[in-house]
């Protein structure tokens, strides 16, 4: 079974500077980013590939043109390892609201083949019911103008009606001309005006069934379904005809557990072995597990007329509470990036497992558009919760902590006077960009950084301004400077706040870093008038009482201990979803443990048109065994790797018994279990974790135990209730 997440530019700054929060290096081009799987090596990265959308991609022309000319693999910026798998689809989420999907076959195919990924998704269309009596209207956005909006369609219209008004591309597959003919090929779009919307709600239907800016359908679920369908037949065609690098998966959709057979049924038909669930994302747990369990029926009967496997992905889901149902059902694939997602977005953002989850502390930077004094303000109340949080980490002196950093940030401004004066006409700062100015800035003077985390990046960013006018020919005036200096300094004058209470606190009870000092500082800062955090305040209670930072393993966690528990700036933020997908991935291994099943190759399996070929003819016995076995996966082993039951027969096999023994033992790092099929009984290695097993039911046997699952491990479908529209 194996884990992908959704690639969104989830990236941070690999040197990011926590204590002043600055980034490495202010071009983002320049910048050495990490993503998941730079931050994790190879053994406890907490993701077993990687889901990379068209939509998404599409979504930056450079990104775009980056990764099709270098692919996935290669791309200067993803650099995806070559262990991790990877598959695309076209994001189907993304143009949910047009009436057909934006892609066609023949360019997807193009598309999969130059990202250079494991696997490409067939273009499906999300069935989505419509709530509406009279079915669904697709509007073409560009046809709206100023004179007539959405906002002037019928009200009449709009109630029986469900109106999905959107840019539609300037040029539609060919699929859309055998549906909806009006639309294809529409050179201009004139705008619509009020009398096409006139009459009544038949009137006006039956206007729009032949109008190019408009498709109105009854049952427009029945049609996304077919959609789909099609596709699948279409690019199976040319899959077929072509010679692909990637492995092709359906994706199929339904409304509920019947039609998602159906689907099923259909599309295994078309001879796909990988199948994906999709439209399920954001559907109630139950629904969800009906679905694949009746997935799982069909494909456990499938994989029983045919003695062969399915592979399933489930798209979008990721619920820890439906693992039982997912392995039972022989899944073997799910994504998601909600835990990831879960790290900013709302309270309990912090997870250690799903049942234990903390908010993280907000520290909240100045925000756009704040007077310079209220940026100030907020930027030294941050700092001082910020300093105070650490050496409640550190379990030093919290008042310590706040007055070393409150004399330093009173330093910044005495030095900075004297600074501006000898520098403010250096040829350094005659650059045009403020982003090199700032540069240069942060580097030359000493307190670059410091000014700018105590102070707020509105104070840098304003005199950076003066010093990119500021000309030795044409003086600036001196006293800009001092009334930007003056206005730091006397928020400065109201500060520390809290650092008397904590030091008479830390007398009374001869103690530093215990709750209550920090609590003072916490309690401070967030019921301060500015912030207006109070709510949140319960919610820190229980996280510094956990201190969860110091019961996690992983090397965010580890290296930057309460900062992951601090809700600011994507770099905090991010690192966080980093740190809850390796929980929920820890998690996910104990429920469905990872195994892998190895059958030792030998010279046989040159030749062959795939390695299920080889595993059906050359171990017919062990194939009958296991083809159907769930959780675990099964491949040939030789010494350039694990080649899996799916794939084509390699076209080079080495036999190197260390080399073998090497990738054996690097396999193994990643997994619970490897079991290595070994018929003669001779044990040839020697590996921690591999275990050797010479008959074929004792591998079905030991994967059943360790999952805990019964010989008939498919899940009950008898309790099915009837799906609600989703
Ligand atoms: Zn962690």
């Amino acid at each position: 079974m194996k884990f992908y997440v959704p690639e969104w530019e989830d990236a941070v700054d690999a040197r990011y500077d926590f204590v002043h929060d600055e980034l490495s290096n202010l071009n983002k081009q320049e910048r050495e980013r990490h993503f998941i799987w730079d931050i994790f090596d190879y053994e406890t990265t907490p993701i077993d590939g990687v889901l990379i959308s068209r939509e998404q991609v599409e979504d930056s022309r450079r990104k775009y043109d980056r990764v099709t000319e270098h692919g996935v693999y290669d791309d200067p910026q993803l650099n995806i390892p070559d262990w991790l798998p990877t598959i695309s689809d076209c994001g189907a989420w993304g143009y949910k609201s047009l009436p057909f999907p934006r892609y066609g076959n023949e360019g997807m195919l193009q598309f999969y083949e130059s990202l250079d990924v494991t696997v490409g998704v067939t273009i499906d269309h999300l069935v989505l019911g419509s709530g509406k009596e009279k079915g669904r209207l697709y509007l073409d956005e560009r046809a709206l103008n100023p004179d007539f909006t959405e906002s002037d369609l019928p009200i009449e219209l709009t109630e029986q009606v469900d109106v999905m008004v959107e840019e539609w591309p300037v040029e539609w597959p060919d699929l859309v001309k055998r549906y909806e003919e009006s639309v294809y090929d529409v050179s201009t779009v004139e705008p619509f005006i009020h009398d096409d919307f006139e009459g009544t709600v038949h009137d006006i239907l039956g206007r729009m069934d032949e109008d190019p800016r408009a498709v109105y359908r009854e049952d427009d679920k029945q049609i996304r379904y077919e959609i789909t369908l099609e596709n699948a037949v279409e690019i199976r065609e040319l899959y077929d005809e072509g010679d692909w690098s990637f492995r092709l998966m359906a994706a199929f959709q339904g409304w509920d557990p019947t039609t998602y057979g159906e689907a099923l049924d259909d599309v295994l038909q078309m001879g796909y072995r990988y199948v994906g669930i999709g439209g399920v994302a954001g559907s109630q747990l139950e629904q969800v597990e009906e679905i694949v369990t009746e997935v799982g029926h069909r494909i456990a009967q499938f994989e029983s007329e045919h003695e062969t496997r399915i592979d399933t992905h489930v798209f979008g889901f990721a619920k820890t509470d439906g693992f039982e149902t997912i392995g039972r059902a022989q899944m073997s694939s799910i994504d998601s990036a909600s835990m990831l997602r879960a790290a900013w977005t709302g309270g309990n953002n912090y997870h250690l497992n799903s049942d234990e989850r903390f908010d993280a502390i907000r520290v909240r930077y100045a925000a756009p558009g704040d007077d310079l004094e209220i940026a100030v303000k907020k930027s030294m109340l941050g700092q001082e919760v910020l300093h105070a949080l650490r050496a409640f980490d550190d379990e030093d002196s919290i008042s310590n902590h706040i007055r070393s950093w409150y004399t330093e940030a009173n330093l910044v401004l005495d030095v900075l006077v004297d600074y501006l004066e000898e520098h403010r006409h250096d040829e350094r700062y005659d650059a045009r960009l403020l982003r090199e100015i700032t540069t240069e800035f942060r580097d030359d003077f000493e307190h670059g950084y410091e000014l700018q985390a105590s102070f707020s990046d509105d104070v840098r960013k304003r005199l950076v301004k003066l010093l990119r006018a500021d000309d030795a020919d044409d003086p600036t005036d001196f006293d800009e400077y001092l009334s930007i200096i003056n206005t730091a300094r006397e928020v400065a004058e109201g500060f520390p706040q809290t650092v008397e209470r904590v030091e008479a606190l830390e007398e009374s009870s001869g103690e530093v870093a215990t709750f209550k000092q920090i609590w003072t500082v916490l309690e401070n800062y967030a019921s301060s008038e500015l912030i207006e955090d109070e709510d949140l305040l319960e919610g820190y209670r229980k996280t510094l009482r956990s201190r969860p930072w110091e019961r996690c393993d992983c090397p965010i966690c580890e290296n930057l201990g309460i900062e992951v528990a601090i809700f600011r700036g994507n770099n905090r933020n991010r690192r966080r979803g980093f740190h809850n997908t390796y929980r929920f991935y820890q998690q996910f291994k104990h429920d469905l443990p990872k195994m892998l099943v190895v059958v030792p190759a030998d010279s046989s399996l040159f030749g062959r048109n795939t390695v299920e070929e080889y595993l059906s003819d050359r171990y017919e016995d062990l194939w009958e065994a296991i083809h159907d076995v769930p959780v675990a996966e099964i491949g040939v082993l030789d010494a350039n790797g694990v080649h899996e039951w799916w794939e084509a027969g390699p076209t080079s096999i080495s036999l190197d018994p260390i080399g073998i023994s090497e990738e054996l033992e690097r396999k193994s790092g990643r997994y619970d279990t490897v079991l290595y099929y070994d018929p003669e009984g001779e044990t040839p290695f020697d590996i921690d974790s591999v275990e050797f097993v010479d008959k074929p039911q004792g591998i079905r046997d030991r994967i059943l135990k360790r999952l805990g699952y019964e010989s008939d491990f498919t899940p009950n479908r008898d309790v099915q209730i009837q799906l609600e529209e989703f």
